[in-house]
């Protein structure tokens, strides 16, 4: 069921959404080489919980940290570890959420750890580019394809590609609410988007093939031919004046 909120809803669920971003930030600040990513974790935490917010990731289905820290060819969900040591040239993609009043935000962003190649960059850049993409067609009266369509239609001209097997989704009072929103698709198909709607765009966009594979954690997710992947989520009102970016820093 899609659950459409009022503008009251909206500006609560914009405290949510802050502390998300800031959160994400945060541990932007953090990603250097020879840092673990179980430390960038648990900065995000207490950052979260200093605000009087929950992570809204720790334990939802299980999940044991604050943040997903996916490096290189993790495309998504990575645990954090104190094994898992930055290098100089990795791309390490942080998706983070907090819970306050109600609300949960939800954002994600490819961070370079130290300077990275060309191929990395290039494909970072054109990944955040596809966001932007998808934003913009979130349009009311629009539909979920448009987005689809549209991040789609600017990744492959690239000739990188989009995962299929992981969606961005509404976010709300739930972290994952209705409808499913698939970073490919068919412009004026799906549901349509109505004033109200609070939607998560989440472009995973792959270097080579779009397959990827859960590792034996039931979390992580690599992509099938070791190549890179970046991704990267702002949550997102629909509203009559346009889409708005609900997790801005500040
Ligand atoms: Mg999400």
């Amino acid at each position: 069921m899609v659950i459409v909120k009022t503008a009251r809803e909206i500006s609560l669920m914009k405290d949510a959404c802050r502390i998300s971003a800031n959160a994400l930030e945060l541990a932007g600040e953090y990603v250097k080489p020879g840092i673990s990513t179980a430390e960038i974790d648990e900065k995000v935490r207490k950052y979260i919980e200093k605000q009087g917010a929950t992570p809204s990731f720790l334990g939802y289905g299980g999940f044991p940290a604050s943040a997903c820290i996916s490096v290189n060819d993790v495309v998504i969900h990575g645990i954090p570890s104190k094994d898992t040591i930055l290098k100089e040239g990795d791309i390490v993609s942080v998706d983070v959420g907090a819970f306050y009043n109600g609300y949960h935000g939800d954002n994600a962003f490819t961070f370079a750890c130290g300077k990275v190649s060309e191929t990395a960059r290039k494909l970072m850049d054109a990944t955040r580019e596809s966001l932007t993409k998808g934003i913009e067609a979130a349009l009311a009266g629009n539909r979920v394809g448009d987005i689809g369509n549209a991040v789609q239609q600017y990744v492959e001209a690239r000739s990188y590609s989009v995962v299929r097997d992981f969606v961005g989704h509404g976010v709300g009072a739930k972290l994952h609410e209705d409808p499913s929103i698939p970073n490919f698709g068919r412009a004026g198909h799906g549901v349509r988007l109505l004033p109200g709607m609070t939607i998560a765009i989440e472009p995973m966009v792959c270097e080579g093939d779009y397959e990827v594979e859960v590792l034996e954690d039931d979390w992580t997710t690599v992509t099938c031919d070791g190549k890179l992947a970046a991704h990267y989520e702002n949550t997102v009102a629909i509203t009559p004046d346009g889409p708005v970016i609900l997790t801005v820093a500040g």
